[in-house]
Formats: C-alpha cells, structure tokens, sequence
C-alpha cells in the first residue's frame, strides 16, 4: 500500500525546488498531484516527468497572492477530482536585505506571497475538506522562523516565516474538531535555485555549512520525505507541529 494512495493534493510553487520534490514523491507515492505555479513551462514539465515515470499529475496555473485564481484553480480540482485531501502550501519568495535597505514595496512583496497567499488560499481549500470530513494541510516555515541567519540578514522573510509557523498553530487549533490537520516544516538551508547563490558564495557557504551540526546543506527529497510524513496516515495524531529539518542548525 502506497503512504498517499488515491489522495488528491495541491501543492503550491510545485513547479521548481522543493515543490517538484513534494509533487514527485506524493504521486510515487499514489496520490493524483496538482502541480500549481507561477511558473507555466517548469510546471508542466514538472507534470510530465511525474507522468512518464507512472504517476498521475495536472498543472494548474495559481499566483498564490491572486484569489481569483485560487478559486479557479479549486473549482479545476473539484471539477476534475471531486475533492482535496491535502494541500501542500509550498509557495514562497526570499528577499535579502537589512532592515535599511528593504523598502515598504519589498516587506509587503514577501509578505504577500509567504503569508497573506497562504492565508487566503488555506481559506479558499477548507471548505473543500470540511464538505469530504476531513483533511491534511503541510506548510513551508522555515529554521528562519526560529532562529536569526548569519552572515545575511533577511528581516522581512524571516518574520514571514515565524507568521507562517503562528498560522499553522492557530488553524490547527481551529480546525482540530473538523478532522483537518494543520501542520509546517521548517527547513534549514536546501539545495535549491532560492539558496543556491549563497551556498556557493565564498563569503556565505562555509558559515553556513559551519553553522549546521551535519555539516552540508540538505536536498529537497529530504523535505519531502517530511512532506509525505505530514501528508500521510503516518502522522494522524500529529496537528499544530512545526517540524525542524534542518541538520540540526537550531540546536545551537
Ligand atoms: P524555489 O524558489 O526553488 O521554488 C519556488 C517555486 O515557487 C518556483 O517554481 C516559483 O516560481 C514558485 N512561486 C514563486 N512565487 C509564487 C507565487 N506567488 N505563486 C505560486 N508560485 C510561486 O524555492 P524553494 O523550493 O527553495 O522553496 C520552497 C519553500 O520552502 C518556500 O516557501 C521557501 O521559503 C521555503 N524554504 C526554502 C529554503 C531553502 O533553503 N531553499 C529553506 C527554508 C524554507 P518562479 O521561480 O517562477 O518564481
């Protein structure tokens, strides 16, 4: 038996980066992916990778900051599939910038998308799984939400970060007594194009490899192993948590 068999999943930014990990390891894992992203062209070949090796998955194009298109992109779900049993809220963008140098434009950019998009999208999905009598909701926090990074300093991402963890507490405490789960991981550095910049810069990398007790930043497959834990079964008593995976970086 398959850990996600015959679930219907939204993953959001799951075109790119940990996203694709998410949807590529839920539909070997027998769920029927949504793969909904900004990005058109990634997103489809992200479709067509996970149906040539068996699985089944369909694009849909969702800006998570427009409603709009989160309703159309739910009605496609129920039109398609008839129901959502998880929704995976991926999506989310990084500014690198002291305090000084983060204009009002860019504090309200990274909190559109990391956290109002996220917000108005989990709205917009619950009344999908409290008509089915239940569901499954997997956020993308981040050790920034925990700890403060150095050298780089990043005020904006990481207080829409510990916003993201704040919510997923909240909504799992609302939505306990209706079967819906609300839970978040917290990455630490991940070898994706939103880090990989830093993880090759001279100035950045060592520190932040020297940082994390494991020694190396982490793969998206090593999060979405997570993914599938909090998407499945696995964790059926597990609500309002915010799981670290982060090779142990908040230890210290
Ligand atoms: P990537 O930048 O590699 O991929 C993000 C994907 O989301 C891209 O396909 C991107 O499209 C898409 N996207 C961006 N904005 C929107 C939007 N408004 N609506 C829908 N899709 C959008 O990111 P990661 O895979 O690294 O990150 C995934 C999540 O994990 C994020 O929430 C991130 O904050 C979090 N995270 C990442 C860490 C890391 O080290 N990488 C560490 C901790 C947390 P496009 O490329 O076209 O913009």
């Amino acid at each position: 038996m398959k850990r996600v068999e015959n679930k219907v999943i939204l993953v959001t930014g799951g075109a790119m980066g940990m996203g694709r990990s998410h949807s590529e390891l839920l539909a070997a894992q027998g769920a029927w992916v949504f793969v909904a992203d900004v990005n058109a062209a990634e997103g489809q070949a992200t479709v067509d990778s996970i149906r040539k090796n068996g699985g089944k998955a369909d694009f849909l194009q969702l800006d998570v900051t427009q409603e709009a298109q989160w309703n159309a992109a739910l009605a496609q779900i129920t039109e398609r599939a008839g129901r959502l049993d998880v929704l995976v809220n991926n999506a989310g963008i990084l500014i690198l910038k002291p305090m000084q140098d983060t204009t009002n434009d860019e504090w309200d950019r990274v909190f559109d998308v990391n956290v109002r998009g996220l917000f108005i999208g989990t709205r917009a999905a619950v009344p999908l799984m409290q008509k089915a009598g239940g569901g499954t909701i997997v956020n993308m926090g981040s050790m920034s939400g925990i700890a403060s990074n150095i050298p780089q300093n990043q005020v904006a991402y990481n207080s829409s970060k510990a916003a993201v963890h704040m919510m997923t507490k909240s909504l799992a405490s609302e939505f306990a007594a209706q079967n819906i789960r609300v839970n978040a991981i917290a990455p630490g550095y991940i070898d994706t194009d939103m880090s990989r910049g830093g993880i090759a810069s001279p100035e950045w990398g060592p520190i932040w490899r020297n940082m994390t007790p494991m020694d190396r930043v982490g793969q998206p497959d090593e999060i979405a192993a997570a993914t599938l834990f909090l998407a499945s079964p696995a964790s059926s008593y597990i609500t309002g948590e915010v799981l670290v995976a982060d090779g142990g970086y908040t230890t210290r």
